[in-house]
């Protein structure tokens, strides 16, 4: 099989305010997870769509995500982040080897071209993230008081998708869950490894989708009023 996508969108997405989880929310009259998978659908290079959503939203979203023809299985997520991915990976195919890929249902403005780039970065190199270069000066802060002034050009928002070599990501999230490590993406789990993890352009359009201010700007864009 091709890429396995992984859509996690099992969080309740409390910072947004709203009653149902955000993944549910509409943008363009879509729920944002309509809008993340519809993308991986079209993306060539993806051969099947996990999605891992609240116990409680199994029957809405297979009623959502109905319609997608690579719709592999629709699974209960778990209190992590990391919980929700593992019950993702547990739906690939009997020996995969292929590339799986892991995507915040909270990107719903993620792009065919960005999702290619990952799988072709991690095939050829294990493992593969969209980082988006930092445009503000970044400080470190404790307490209300700044330490330092860090190295802009070497630090990056990582986005989503993220990409693995199927084996490696599972060898990664043993290791992990044996050392009982809280991981707050992927490529943190394989990077504890010391494998090579590629860095590929991410892009503004991508940004994750956190309070009703990131709500109304994804609005804006697949509207047209706003531009990315
Ligand atoms: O909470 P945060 O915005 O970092 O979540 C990123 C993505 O991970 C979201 O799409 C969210 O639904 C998902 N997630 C999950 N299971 C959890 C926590 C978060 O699937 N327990």
């Amino acid at each position: 099989m091709n890429a396995l996508a992984i859509i996690v969108a099992a969080g309740r997405g409390e910072r947004m305010g709203a009653s149902r989880p955000k993944a549910f929310l509409g943008l363009g009259g879509q729920p944002l997870l309509l809008k993340s998978a519809l993308v991986f659908e079209a993306a060539p290079s993806v051969g099947g769509i996990v999605a891992v959503v609240p116990p409680e939203e199994i029957a809405s979203a297979r009623e959502v995500l109905a319609g997608l023809r690579k719709l592999r299985a629709v699974v209960a997520g778990g209190r992590r982040r990391q919980d929700s991915v593992l019950e993702g990976l547990k739906q690939a195919p009997e020996g995969f080897a292929g590339v799986v890929l892991v995507h915040d249902a909270a990107r719903p403005l993620v792009d065919v071209p960005l999702v290619e780039s990952v799988v072709r970065a991690a095939a050829e190199k294990g493992a593969a993230l969209p980082v988006l270069e930092l445009v503000d000066t970044v400080k470190r802060v404790r307490d209300g008081r700044v330490l330092e002034t860090l190295d802009r050009g070497e630090l990056g928002a990582a986005q989503t998708p993220q990409g693995f070599r199927f084996p490696l990501l599972v060898q990664a999230y043993e290791a992990a869950f044996r050392d009982r490590i809280t991981l707050t993406d992927e490529a943190m789990a394989v990077e504890r490894l010391g494998q090579e993890v590629a860095a590929v352009p991410g892009s503004a359009r991508n940004r994750k989708i956190t309070t009703p201010e990131d709500l109304a700007w994804a609005e804006g864009v697949v509207t047209g009023v706003l531009r990315a």
